[in-house]
């Protein structure tokens, strides 16, 4: 019987030897366990989480087959038997919960973070302080070698198959373009020759594997890149990948170099799918699409549209495990979903932290915090404030097993949340808050809104407290700041209680004062590919064309005291993205500023030492948080068993990730 709301998404599809249940693939995702110690054991705990959540086919995060295509110094691979054994504990897991797990095989080749890398040729990416060596003719083959040796050890560990990386930038793209491999052999020069790299290495894995061994291939189909792949190219590579022994190919986009959004929040749902749809036809495996894919109905959709026959998504299932269960069970209003906004899994990446997720704290910590845990002893807890802390610590507490009744003096839930939803590319926390709103209603939490509580009150009738009163705008005074109509404060900005003038000073260039500045200068912003210069005909090279203007109508100045970056602090990952949003709409920065006076229309200011003047009609005050922790003491002196997180703990560094941690940290604080 078919799905009634998502029967595409819930259609039996024949993968090689395998029927998979649903078309959902849960894609590649490094999270940093694999280089763990003991991190094999905790791998399996994740992958089977998410098996048992209803991935159809799960991919491993990238594995190399030797050392040389190691992302970093240290990194996992899958060379030799000792490896296989290793890894064998991952399919057990994984099988035993009903699932089925591709290994994926990755050669950074010149992205390879580390002195020996190598390349098709010897040409340093911009993205890596470290030139590659160029491969000799021999060091192809031994390479080639390698990665059909890979795959017979993941068979040998009990994979289901492999996915062969052929995307994204790392070697096997390398070879495929002009721009990276300027080789004059065999496997250079003309399109056919330097195709010849991954045909071989899906020849000998197929040959090596047998039929009964699933070889997916992911293939770049928009590289975005100057001299990148026609779309000739890539029906070429498709149809010889398909002929070489693949039995599915995965869509990629864009090389990591690339300097166009592909999975940030920006980046419309589901909106690369046009490329994959575009090969439908070409080649008669299935294609699997990719990159934003957040939610049950934008990947039933595209399955209706014909796009493709799977859609991968990865990052959704940190944030959720059970999505696909969710969605069966047609409870898509009880999925946490992917926010897209890269702080807790690839900027933890990028900082050699294990990847978790901002919504959903207990990705990769499965064993530090069980979901079936329960409550030693049941409590009576109140939780003030419903700012992501607040809504967090209620949510675990009530899951617990605990009695919560959460307070808040506002007319509704979110907090801080309510604020970030306006900001425009950040609308997935409207999902965040529909979530906690659901968690609320399941485990019964009692809300209280337009209702501010005093100390007295929490006195005596609860067993324990946990304060979430978040944080109130640091003041901001200089002379004539008074002004209340020219000095106007973030929230009233964001709240659109202010008609903000065309040319505005922001005093802070921190999270917030970016935000506001995006806020305030997207009317220029038109469709996103013509913003960014993505040319959906696939008639340009590497697919790009040059952007349309999306200049702001307004004068925007954006400043700050210290003398760093202009945004030099946001996140690893995304912060280029703001940057030069801002920059393209004509939204100028300052640094190494200070403030002196407002005066009749005019901020007056020293920018390193040298006196400026700017005429502006609105200066709007970014200038960073003060804890709220008016109860605090009152509670502390009554001796109420109170916990204090998020941003009432501490307003330094606060963001919304810390804020859910610590709510979830509160509540196994209470003793499970
Ligand atoms: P923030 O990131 O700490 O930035 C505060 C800004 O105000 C800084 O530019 C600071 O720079 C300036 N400032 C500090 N004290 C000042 C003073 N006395 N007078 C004038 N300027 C002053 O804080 P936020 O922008 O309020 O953001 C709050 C938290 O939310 C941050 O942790 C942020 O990371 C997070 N957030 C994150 C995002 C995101 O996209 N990930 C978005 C929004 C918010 P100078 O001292 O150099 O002037
Ligand atoms: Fe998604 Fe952000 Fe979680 Fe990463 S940290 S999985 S992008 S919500």
């Amino acid at each position: 019987m078919k799905h009634p709301l998502y029967p595409h998404l819930f259609e039996p599809i024949q993968v090689a030897h395998l029927t998979l249940p649903n078309r959902v693939i849960m894609g590649s995702m490094h999270t940093g366990l694999e280089e763990q110690k003991g991190g094999m054991q905790a791998l399996a705990r994740f992958y089977a989480e998410r098996a048992a959540g209803g991935a159809a086919l799960i991919v491993t995060g990238g594995i190399s087959p030797n050392r040389e295509g190691v992302l970093g110094p240290g990194g996992a691979r899958m060379q030799r038997k000792h490896h296989a054994r290793e890894h064998q504990v991952i399919t057990d897991a994984v099988h035993q919960a009903g699932g089925r797990i591709c290994m994926q095989i990755l050669h950074g080749g010149r992205y390879s973070y580390h002195p020996f890398n190598v390349g098709p040729s010897a040409i340093q990416a911009p993205i890596n302080r470290f030139k590659p060596r160029s491969l000799s003719n021999r060091g192809v083959q031994r390479t080639i070698k390698a990665f059909i040796k890979s795959a017979q050890l993941a068979q040998i560990a009990g994979y289901d198959g492999v996915e062969v990386m052929g995307s994204e930038g790392y070697l096997i793209n390398q070879f495929l373009v002009e721009a990276t491999n300027t080789r004059s052999d065999r496997w250079g020069g003309s399109f056919e020759n330097r195709m010849q790299f991954p045909l071989e290495i899906v020849r000998g894995i197929r040959e090596a594997c047998g039929p009964d061994f699933v070889v997916m291939y992911r293939l770049s189909m928009l590289d975005l890149i100057p001299n990148g792949s026609s779309w000739e190219e890539v029906v070429l590579l498709a149809k010889a990948i398909e002929k070489a022994g693949a039995n599915v190919l995965n869509t990629g986009i864009g090389w990591h170099e690339a300097r166009i959004p592909t999975i940030a929040t920006s980046v419309p749902r589901g909106h690369f799918s046009f490329v994959t749809k575009k090969l439908k036809g070409a080649v008669d495996i299935p294609l699997v699409a990719t990159n934003r894919f957040n939610n049950p109905a934008t990947c039933e959709a595209a399955l209706q549209s014909g796009a493709s026959d799977l859609i991968s998504m990865a990052r959704p299932f940190l944030a959720d495990p059970e999505i696909v269960n969710k969605a069966e069970a047609s409870v898509a209003n009880e999925i946490n979903t992917c926010i897209g906004c890269n702080q807790a899994c690839l900027d933890h990446i990028f900082k050699r932290k294990v990847a978790t997720c901002l919504v959903n704290p207990r990705a990769s910590h499965e064993t530090k915090w069980p979901l079936d845990a329960k409550a030693i002893k049941p409590l009576h807890v109140a939780v003030v404030g419903s700012g992501p802390a607040g809504l967090s610590a209620a949510t675990e507490c009530a899951r617990l097993g605990h009695r919560v009744e959460l307070f808040d003096e506002s007319s509704e839930i979110g907090g801080q949340f309510n604020l970030a939803k306006k900001i425009p590319g950040k609308e997935e926390f409207h999902e965040t808050l529909r979530y906690f709103k659901s968690m609320l209603v399941k485990f019964g939490v009692e809300v209280h809104l337009d209702q501010s509580v005093t100390a007295e009150e929490l006195t005596g009738q609860f067993d324990a407290v946990i304060l979430a009163t978040g944080v109130r705008p640091r003041p901001f005074k200089i002379p004539g700041s008074e002004n209340q109509k020219a000095f106007v404060g973030y929230i009233d900005v964001l709240k659109e209680k202010v008609d903000v003038g065309l040319r505005v000073a922001i005093i802070g260039a921190g999270g917030i004062g970016f935000d506001v500045a995006d806020f305030l200068s997207h009317d220029g912003d038109g469709d996103f590919s013509k913003a960014w210069g993505i040319d959906e005909d696939l008639e340009a090279r590497g697919g790009i064309l040059k952007p349309e203007s999306r200049k702001s109508k307004r004068e925007i100045h954006l400043f700050q005291r210290s003398s760093g970056k202009v945004g030099g602090g946001l996140g690893k990952t995304t912060g280029w993205i703001h940057r030069k949003t801002l920059k393209d709409r004509g939204v100028q920065t300052h640094s190494d500023v200070e403030y002196h006076k407002w005066d009749n229309g005019v901020l007056h200011y020293t920018q390193s030492g040298n006196p400026c003047t700017l005429e502006v009609d609105h200066v709007v005050v970014c200038a960073g948080q003060e804890s709220r922790q008016d109860l605090v003491e009152d509670l502390t002196r009554r001796g109420v068993n109170l916990q204090v997180v998020g941003g009432a703990s501490n307003a330094r560094g606060l963001d919304a990730q810390r804020a859910i941690l610590e709510g979830l940290e509160a509540a196994y604080a209470l003793g499970t």
